[in-house]
């Protein structure tokens, strides 16, 4: 999944925007060329992705939505189109969205939030768009801990809309934008779990962006949302949202949109996307905690993140420069090659200085295999595999060493796993040709 920002220009101005710093930091393209557009609807293609997410800012603004939202709808390799919209834009366009492909996520303040007679504009382009049959989900940021949301019933209720997505705010760095502190998820426990199975009475669907932590909940309220919603099963885990800017720039999520940004075009796909920040940023989940989750056994167990990385981005910033100082220590036992003890210890001194780094740990463990120190390179391969069982070289570098132990139906298994997950890699294909020969070859000396 892959969320498209097609413009910086909003026309709301909700209290906990979380979009507001990385639309101001990348401000030098402030809408997204149909160049580029295309390369991006191109990139989901090849991913083999049907679904096109649009956000802005206010997608509608764009002064080429009419044609952006046209090449989708007639485009047969897409089957559908999410727009993420805050309602507030010039009704003549509302036609656009009447289209049996698209779903609009219409973002819903309550009625306070909105200035200069905004909650008119968006009441009656509401209005209009049901009219029209445009197939609406209503959109609920959750920004403090006593928030209303009877409003939302009265609107669900009164425009028989059946499906909501809802959220809890979280804080961004460069600006203050309103939020539920980390320690007061709890003490909206009881409304969250009355909110929600309100909305399912009334046979509403409704749908968590990212996640809560498991503690957020009584143990009884939350076996009887799982049972109501199924979806929240999954714990308090959060995966890669992945956002992509109007010029490419593509992040893992606004929480962290300042850290790891790369270009589009440096990715052959989603996947692989989609893996690199998994194995960047997200083990940073587990290294990262507050007090209060120390011996907590759901974060033990990984069932919890404890909280969303928002709150851990000063943490992150120090740990990234962790690993760049590590990284030009590398570069230094790079240029060792020959004299391995010095190049040692310049490994060991990374690994210190950057003991959680999957890209530290993954390098030493290919300098620990090319000097025949197995047992190490081992144990730092069994260290990333319990952050990321899918990172990129696990299997590769499982397969040299069963390779150099001339252990070849191993390190064929191995490499066949790397292949699972890449399986356009020609030199991986050949590997595994050359160790069934040599695994061939040895049965016939035996
Ligand atoms: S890890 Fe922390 S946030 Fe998650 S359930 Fe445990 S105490 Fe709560
Ligand atoms: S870190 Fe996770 S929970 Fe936080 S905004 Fe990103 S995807 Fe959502």
């Amino acid at each position: 999944m892959m969320n498209i920002l097609l413009t910086d220009k909003c026309s709301n101005t909700c209290p906990y925007c979380f979009a507001k710093q990385k639309l101001e930091e990348d401000s030098k393209l402030n809408q997204m060329p149909l160049e580029n557009y295309k390369k991006v609807l191109d990139f989901l293609r090849i991913s083999k992705s049907r679904l096109v997410k649009l956000l802005g800012g206010e997608p509608m603004l764009h002064s080429q939505i009419a044609e952006f939202i046209n090449i989708v709808s007639g485009d047969d390799d897409f089957d559908a189109i999410v727009v993420f919209s805050g309602g507030i834009f010039d009704r003549s366009l509302a036609y656009l969205l009447a289209n049996e492909k698209i779903n609009v996520v219409l973002n819903t303040n309550h009625p306070s939030d909105y200035k200069d007679g905004k909650w008119d504009i968006f009441i009656k382009n509401l209005d209009y768009m049901i009219s029209l049959g445009v197939d609406i989900t209503l959109g609920y940021n959750v920004y403090k801990t006593d928030f209303e949301y009877e409003f939302i019933l009265d609107l669900l209720d009164y425009y028989k809309i059946k499906n909501l997505r809802w959220t809890i705010a979280v804080p961004m760095h460069s600006y203050q934008n309103l939020h539920v502190p980390f320690e007061d998820y709890q003490k909206m426990g009881n409304r969250l779990t009355e909110f929600l199975l309100r909305f399912a009475d009334m046979g509403v669907q409704s749908r968590l962006d990212c996640f809560v932590p498991l503690c957020t909940f009584r143990d009884s309220d939350y076996g009887k949302l799982i049972k109501t919603f199924p979806h929240m099963a999954k714990g308090g885990l959060c995966n890669p949202a992945i956002d992509v800017g109007p010029d490419l720039t593509v992040w893992r999520c606004f929480a962290i949109s300042s850290y790891g940004n790369v270009k589009l075009e440096d990715f052959p796909n989603l996947r692989e996307l989609t893996n690199f920040f998994k194995s960047s940023f997200d083990h940073y989940k587990w290294h990262i905690w507050p007090e209060k989750c120390e011996k907590c056994k759901y974060r033990l167990s990984r069932i919890c993140q404890s909280s969303c990385l928002s709150f851990k981005v000063r943490e992150i910033k120090n740990f990234l420069e962790d690993e760049k100082r590590a990284n030009s220590i590398l570069e230094k036992a790079r240029e060792l090659a020959d004299d391995i003890p010095s190049a040692l210890l310049k490994y060991k001194e990374a690994l210190l200085i950057a003991p959680h780094s999957l890209t530290i740990k993954a390098e030493s463990a290919l300098f620990y295999i090319k000097t025949g120190d197995f047992i190490t390179a081992e144990k730092l391969l069994l260290e990333i595999e319990q952050e990321y069982p899918d990172y990129p070289a696990l299997y590769v570098y499982r397969g040299l060493i069963c390779e150099k132990k001339k252990n070849y139906k191993g390190a064929i298994r191995n490499y066949r796993r790397a292949l699972r997950l890449y399986p356009k890699d020609e030199e991986l294909k050949e590997r595994i040709k050359r160790n069934r020969s040599l695994d061939i070859l040895t049965m016939g000396v035996i």
